[in-house]
């Protein structure tokens, strides 16, 4: 069946007339192919924490659904850093913080269009976040980093520096405790009842995203709801230049299967829309490597500890720890100064002790995308800076490293060193990574109603795809924990929650 004879031949004729949308919806004598307890759309960070929590909560017959034949979307491949103050780790090393300090931290980066409910719930829900990770067996490295425009070490690194090591093992416990997982499944619909409650999915069996080919389609029933959990979309260009024209060439960190096609069907059954035009740049992309890879994470450190010039005045232009919204905009000021011929991208480098220390570096620098120079000289020469200018710029952050002058951008230091040759380098451009927008839902990861500004019954989300902990832009790794908390959340309501039908 096809999506639109689906909809066509389960439509409610009533329903279809007066709901403000366009919805699909299941007439009483249809037949589901399957039914369960739960159903999850989605099968990463938001996926794997919605069905342990489920599970946890006493659900037992739990479905989740991924499209793609490779499970873990976005989180698998993310760096899996995870901002959780008092976590278990962060009191062991002595370092003091609280939810409190960290929601304003998340207000300033999101200028305000945060929810400021949704980010108290995050930041003082994300230590158990950690707690359900070491239960499920992760393992992080015993060092916390503090991240751009975070004011206090906060962030966790897997001990593999991946969003795999965390979604494998949780992928693992939850197959060890009976949640099932079903992949190349597409859910093509959300199937809405009369009464606008959600009670399952129209499925597209043995999807193959490349040639978006696929066996059998069926429908789903779930008795506690669906939980989307399906991610951003940042791979979708028409939904991009629909949305953002301006952003619609940047080259974009996400996995290929980052489409819109479910926030679409949240659209459809009345979901409430939020900031669909704000998207956030990664301010440590390079130009030189495919996505968010491993100059990215030197970019980091590279930031924290040293600083990032501009090739065409060999002067600093921003305070490279500020957020990634900041960041990426002085960026982009920057790159507006180049011509596609002779373009103009920011360069960060750091000492060679700072190099050494930072996690991606020598994949990096085996890549390519970071390079090693002996002098400063050698450094201008690569590219094209003045070496006076360059010159003055590394004594002056040194002499602000002493503590003889103030930094002229603000930068809080963390680490003062040295910055000395041998520099290792690399060029910058803000790549697209994430979607700021989504669609409403509130503290209890409900979905809230476009028409009613009520939940729709039966439909939970959390993570990427649903907007307004973080507003206008995130600080780095507040997603992963948002997703996680979120997804808790959602599996707890959901195992409550009971169907009608
Ligand atoms: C390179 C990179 C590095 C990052 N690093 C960090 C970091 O260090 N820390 C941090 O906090 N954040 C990081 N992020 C952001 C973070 O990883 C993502 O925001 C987060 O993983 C999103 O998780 P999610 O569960 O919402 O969605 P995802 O992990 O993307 O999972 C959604 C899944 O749903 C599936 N799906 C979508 N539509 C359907 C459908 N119709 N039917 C069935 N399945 C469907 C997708 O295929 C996907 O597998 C990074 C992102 C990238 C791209």
């Amino acid at each position: 069946m096809k999506r639109r004879e689906f909809l066509t031949k389960t439509m409610g004729a009533t329903a279809a007339m007066t709901l403000p949308f366009s919805v699909s919806s299941k007439e009483p004598e249809h037949k589901w192919d399957r039914e369960y307890d739960l159903i999850i759309v989605g099968s990463g960070f938001t996926g794997v924490a919605a069905a342990y929590s489920a599970y946890k909560a006493g659900l037992k017959n739990i479905l989740v659904l991924e499209k793609m034949k490779v499970w873990g979307g976005n989180s698998v491949i993310s760096g899996g850093l995870a901002g959780m103050p008092n976590s278990k780790l962060q009191k062991k090393l002595g370092i003091k913080d609280s939810p409190e300090l960290l929601v304003k931290d998340m207000l300033k980066a999101g200028r305000n269009f945060n929810n400021p409910e949704l980010a108290y719930i995050m930041a003082s829900q994300a230590y158990t976040v950690y707690d359900m990770l070491i239960d499920c067996g992760a393992q992080f490295k015993d060092k916390l980093i503090r991240s751009g425009g975070h004011s206090a070490a906060r962030s966790h690194i897997p001990k593999n520096a991946s969003g795999g090591g965390l979604v494998v093992p949780m992928h693992k416990y939850l197959l060890a405790h009976g949640v099932k997982f079903q992949n190349r499944t597409k859910v093509s619909n959300l199937i809405q009842e009369s009464d606008l409650s959600i009670s399952g999915v129209a499925v597209q069996e043995d999807y193959d995203f490349d040639t978006k080919k696929f066996k059998r389609e069926s429908t789903y029933k779930s008795r506690h709801g669906i939980v989307v959990a399906t991610g951003g979309w940042t791979q979708d260009k028409k939904f991009i230049s629909t949305t953002m024209p301006m952003y619609s060439d940047l080259e974009r960190t996400a996995h290929p299967g980052a489409t819109s096609e479910m926030i679409k069907s949240l659209l459809a059954v009345g979901s409430l829309p939020l900031n669909f035009d704000m998207y956030q740049l990664g301010p440590w992309g390079c130009p030189d490597e495919i996505g968010g890879g491993p100059a990215s994470f030197f970019a980091g450190y590279a930031f924290n500890e040293s600083i990032a010039v501009d090739p065409m005045t060999g002067q600093r232009f921003v305070d490279e720890h500020s957020s990634r919204r900041t960041r990426s905009e002085a960026e982009m000021l920057v790159m507006e100064k180049g011509t596609k011929e002779k373009p103009n991208y920011p360069i960060t480098f750091s000492s060679e002790d700072t190099a050494f220390r930072a996690e991606g570096f020598d994949a990096a620098f085996r890549d390519g995308s970071v390079q090693k120079t002996n002098s400063v000289a050698e450094l201008a020469e690569l590219y094209g800076m003045d070496v006076n200018k360059l010159t003055q710029s590394i004594a002056d952050w040194n002499e602000v490293l002493k503590g003889n002058m103030p930094d002229p951008f603000g930068k809080t230091i963390d680490k003062r060193t040295e910055l000395k040759a041998p520099y290792y380098s690399m060029r910058l451009s803000p790549k697209l990574h994430y979607c700021m927008g989504g669609i409403a839902i509130n503290k209890n990861a409900e979905v809230i109603s476009a028409d009613t500004c009520e939940p729709i019954k039966g439909l939970f989300a959390g993570g990427e795809v649903a907007a307004g902990t973080h507003g206008m832009d995130r600080l780095g790794g507040c997603s992963s924990v948002d997703c996680m908390v979120f997804g808790q959340i959602a599996g707890r309501t959901a195992a409550k929650y009971k169907a009608n039908a």
